[in-house]
């Protein structure tokens, strides 16, 4: 071929997924949508699997470990993928605002797919536990924000209460389309590998990602999809963990604010799927958190968000369990980006200050 066709031939060609139109129009058969949904997307979905030999390394057996980059959504978490669903359903009611209680990446999701969608976007959030990303993401999509001296488990009694009495949409994952758009993350899954991986570590907060996931690769396998069904491994924080310890707690307390949840509305669910799959759960203390943090930064170049970094941080602590030549999903569910003052205050990084501005002073600061 000539050079000359060649250059037209790069440049009338399309790039490979700009046919990607959400996951809505790439999972509708799977889906409770009809041809009468409005379909409000932010092309969410279609999210990496990276491997992490850095975590591989340090169990051994031949084992494989790949993270599920959800991070990688319009909004920077995996709550878009619930969103698209939720929001998409509320519009089709013909519902105008919408309401939630979040630890800040639902209230992001909810207020960028709400304003999408045209309607109003209220959110009762725990003043002073929101990381400073999703606050500013949930001022600039214009949401109603507001602030309550209390916890989320607080807040979400109220939402709960007020969607009941008003004519608003409450999009919590105690709203059944959430799960139904977050399960398409088991389907990518499973398409990226061939099959079920052999175990998926997830960070558990109101617990309606791993009942969603759990949905997700049952349906897949129950279809022939997948050969085998994975274990739930199932992780929260050690100052946080009604799920590990059986029973609510009332002042939940760790670095990962997505995960400060101490009464789980999906708590059920998420303990039938732990039995179903002969999953586990375990806490990991806020220093694992960190140190999982740290590793992914620093030896994989993934910046993930601390509660995303518990999935992590408990297949190390749980290493001595996992299966020879196994192969490990965990989720990565939301952004770095989001919580920049954990990134400031927990890294190893070198930070010169006061370097005068001649090439032989920063060569000296760089040790050569
Ligand atoms: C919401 C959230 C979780 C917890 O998910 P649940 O479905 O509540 O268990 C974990 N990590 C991040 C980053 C989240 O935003």
């Amino acid at each position: 071929m000539s050079f000359s066709k060649k250059l037209k031939q790069f440049f009338t060609s399309k790039p490979k997924n700009n046919n990607w139109d959400g996951l809505i129009e790439a999972y509708k058969p799977w889906l409770p949508v009809t041809k009468k949904t409005p379909i409000i997307t932010l092309k969410e979905g279609a999210t990496p699997l990276i491997e992490i030999k850095s975590i591989a390394n340090r169990i051994g057996k031949g084992v494989k470990v790949y993270a599920k980059y959800d991070g990688l959504n319009p909004t920077g978490s995996f709550k878009d993928r619930g969103m698209t669903m939720a929001i998409s359903k509320a519009k089709e009611d013909g519902c105008e605002a919408v309401i939630c209680a979040s630890t800040g990446n639902t209230s992001a999701s909810a207020a960028a797919y709400a304003k999408r969608g045209g309607m109003r976007a209220f959110v009762v959030i725990p003043d002073g536990y929101v990381a400073q990303g999703k606050l500013a993401q949930a001022l600039v999509y214009g949401a109603e924000i507001l602030a309550i001296k209390g916890n989320f488990d607080k807040a979400l009694d109220i939402v709960r209460e007020l969607s009941n009495k008003y004519p608003i949409t409450l999009v919590n994952s105690v709203n059944p389309y959430r799960l139904q758009g977050q399960k398409t993350a088991a389907f990518e899954i499973i398409e990226n590998l061939g099959n079920a991986p052999d175990w998926l570590c997830i960070p558990m907060g109101n617990a309606g990602n791993i009942t969603a996931y759990w949905m997700g690769f049952e349906e897949y396998f129950y279809a022939n999809k997948s050969k085998q069904l994975p274990r739930m491994m199932g992780f929260q924080a050690s100052g946080s963990a009604p799920l590990v310890e059986g029973k609510s707690i009332s002042n939940p307390e760790t670095i990962a604010t997505a995960i400060r949840i101490g009464n789980p509305v999906n708590k059920e669910k998420a303990l039938l799927a732990r039995e179903s799959s002969k999953g586990k759960f375990s806490s990991v203390t806020d220093l694992e958190i960190i140190n999982a943090y740290k590793i992914l930064g620093k030896e994989e170049g993934i910046f993930c968000e601390p509660a995303s970094a518990a999935s992590v941080a408990g297949l190390l602590k749980l290493k001595n369990d996992v299966p020879k030549n196994s192969t490990i999903v965990c989720v990565l569910t939301g952004n770095g980006l989001k919580d920049p003052d954990c990134a400031i205050n927990n890294n190893d990084s070198i930070f010169h200050t006061d370097v005068e501005p001649d090439m032989n002073s920063i060569i000296k600061k760089m040790g050569f």
